[in-house]
């Protein structure tokens, strides 16, 4: 059989399971700078190679005035400028710009819905980050009872249902999940969620429960939840060194799942080019973070896993210390300072 035209994309992966190498890019859209900044070029980019990307939106709000004043605000912000890991957003659009958003605190999504409609249109997949408050989620997530989580999860869902289609998949705000949106996910139906760093796709848990939705790791991460590219742009390094790294960490997995944030990555283009010349280069196929999912699920569990991923997820990691994956899979992470993921 043969994947004519008008067929799913994954009708195609179907029919060659196991072997070849699946490469996706993940996006996470936490700011409006993400989408007016980030979007085009990562569009162009992605236009120039033939290839899609997954994205997952934040509808709601990005910058809390509240939130910043009540944590310290101006001395946090100082302490997060001097990380050497990682780069803050003050540092990707500037005083000015951060100053105006936080004073605004716009909807990230659902202000800026023409542009997320023409990405959709390019074919990129389009997935739902959090809730309507990023930095709540990411600061207080452990304070926060289920029932009101589920029900921003809910109406994040029903809006972004509404505008572009229902999503397949959900990530969480700083990778900060539990078995509580493990539970929220697998009623609400998504077809994966991509809620943990390293270790290899699963179905994750909750209680005594596995659930029937995939979890989809990130496989190249830098430190804590610092996205590798930044990582590197934290540190300095020459542009050749990070692909001479990316190259040999692709080298060591026929899985690979990379991400960013558009409003960092997404702007450096040309570094992005040279990210996607070294991944087609390796042998690699772009694929959509739903299309692995259909993949994961396609794959009959006789027949062993559908993929290779290195057996040890922390060892494409660099010094993540804090993020845990429990043995029973469900891939769970730990608590990060970190408000940028
Ligand atoms: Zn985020």
């Amino acid at each position: 059989m043969v994947a004519g035209h008008g067929q799913p994309v994954w009708y195609d992966l179907r029919m060659q399971p196991g072997h070849d190498k699946l490469f996706s890019f993940r996006w996470d859209i936490d700011h409006r700078a993400c989408i007016t900044d980030g979007l085009p070029r990562i569009m162009r980019v992605c236009e120039e190679f033939g290839v899609k990307n997954t994205f997952f939106i934040n509808m709601g709000r990005s910058t809390n005035l509240k939130e910043w004043l009540s944590k310290g605000g101006l001395k946090g912000s100082k302490a997060k400028l001097k990380d050497m890991e990682a780069i803050h957003l003050i540092k990707k659009i500037g005083w000015p710009r951060f100053i105006l958003e936080t004073a605004l605190s716009r909807p990230v999504g659902r202000s800026l819905v023409g542009s997320l409609e023409k990405l959709v249109r390019a074919g990129h997949e389009l997935g739902q980050h959090g809730g309507s408050d990023h930095v709540v989620w990411s600061r207080r997530f452990f304070e926060l009872p289920e029932e009101v989580i589920a029900q921003d999860v809910e109406q994040s869902l029903a809006e972004i249902s509404r505008l572009f289609g229902t999503p397949a998949g959900f990530t969480s705000p700083g990778f900060k999940s539990d078995e509580r949106i493990t539970r929220i996910v697998a009623r609400l139906k998504y077809r994966y969620d991509g809620d943990a760093i390293g270790g290899e796709p699963h179905h994750p848990s909750f209680g005594q429960t596995h659930a029937r939705h995939w979890r989809i790791p990130v496989t190249l991460c830098g430190p804590r939840t610092v996205p590798l590219l930044e990582w590197h742009g934290a540190r300095n390094t020459p542009p050749s060194d990070i692909i001479a790294d990316l190259r040999q960490r692709l080298d060591q997995s026929d899985w690979v799942v990379l991400y960013g944030h558009p409003c960092y990555e997404g702007v450096k283009d040309d570094l992005l080019r040279e990210v996607f010349r070294a991944v087609t280069d390796r042998g690699f196929r772009f694929v959509t973070h739903e299309q692995m999912a259909e993949r994961l699920y396609a794959w009959p569990a006789s027949s062993g896993a559908p993929f290779s991923a290195p057996s040890t997820g922390q060892a494409t990691l660099s010094n993540a210390t804090n993020i845990t994956s429990d043995s029973s899979g469900s891939g769970t992470i730990g608590r990060c300072s970190r408000n940028g993921a």
